[in-house]
């Protein structure tokens, strides 16, 4: 029940953000996202969910049929999902950089862990929106997580910000503790593995709480930093994904 939970949390989220995608937070502040609509940046159907819930559907659908992990496979899945619409409802109408690359290069021959790109421009959220599907095997440990990431997006930015994420929602998965709670105690085990790693001190806000302030691009440490702060300032799950929407990827702006 939890998978389905969290799937449908995920997908339903994704589809609310879908038709104000790019929008400034000013055109959010005139016409704030109140419920599920349809149009708007794509002009889909109300309820069209994006890469985000696409990629993870592709990821489950290979865990499941293959009845292990297998990232050529999973790979192959996301080739699907950019090149024939699987794992959409109206086709794909788009993707990030840095995961179409990841995917230009499955296909050129490049082995599934080499896929990822590494440079500063990649460092991005497309692994991280993805990911969730891996906080419902049992016993996942950081290494299968980082290799779920690094597919797609091989910078260490990236890896940490996947095995933080479901650290998190592992935490919030076996206990029933506040959100700060879960934050806190996932913290301290990802700051005791990545000690001394050279990009760990980008995480510096998040392992002090520091959120009241938020930016929201496709750095992918800001749309976990973004994530949270919806997480710790809301106490539904309608009200958090309203608000994380409202804060719409692509604008620098801070936000409160
Ligand atoms: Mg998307």
């Amino acid at each position: 029940m939890k998978v389905k939970d969290g799937i449908v949390g995920l997908v339903v989220g994704d589809a609310l953000g879908v038709p104000v995608e790019f929008k400034s937070r000013r055109e959010l502040q005139i016409n704030p996202v109140t419920g599920m609509r349809g149009h708007g940046t794509y002009d889909l159907p109300k309820g069209t969910w994006s890469d985000d819930s696409s990629l993870a559907l592709a990821t489950m659908q290979s865990i499941v049929n293959r009845g292990e992990i297998d990232y050529g496979d999973i790979l192959s899945e996301f080739c699907l999902y950019a090149r024939k619409g699987k794992h959409t409802q109206y086709g794909t109408f788009d993707y990030g950089y840095t995961t179409g690359a990841a995917i230009e290069r499955f296909e050129s021959g490049v082995e599934p862990l080499e896929c990822g790109g590494t440079s500063g421009h990649e460092i991005t959220n497309g692994s991280l929106m993805r990911i969730l599907p891996w906080a419902f095997i049992d016993d996942v440990d950081y290494e299968t997580v980082e290799n779920a990431c690094r597919i797609t997006h091989g910078h260490e930015l990236c890896r940490i910000a996947c095995v933080l994420y479901i650290e998190i929602a592992k935490s919030m998965l076996a206990d029933d503790l506040e959100i700060s709670e879960h934050i806190e105690r996932s913290c301290v085990k990802i700051k005791s593995r990545y000690a001394g790693f050279d990009w760990i001190e980008s995480f510096d806000r998040i392992f002090d709480n520091d959120l009241d302030e938020v930016s929201s691009g496709f750095y992918v440490v800001e749309t976990l930093e973004c994530a949270l702060h919806c997480l710790l300032t809301t106490s539904s799950y309608r009200e958090a994904v309203l608000k994380a929407v409202r804060r719409t990827c692509g604008n620098i702006l801070r936000i409160r």
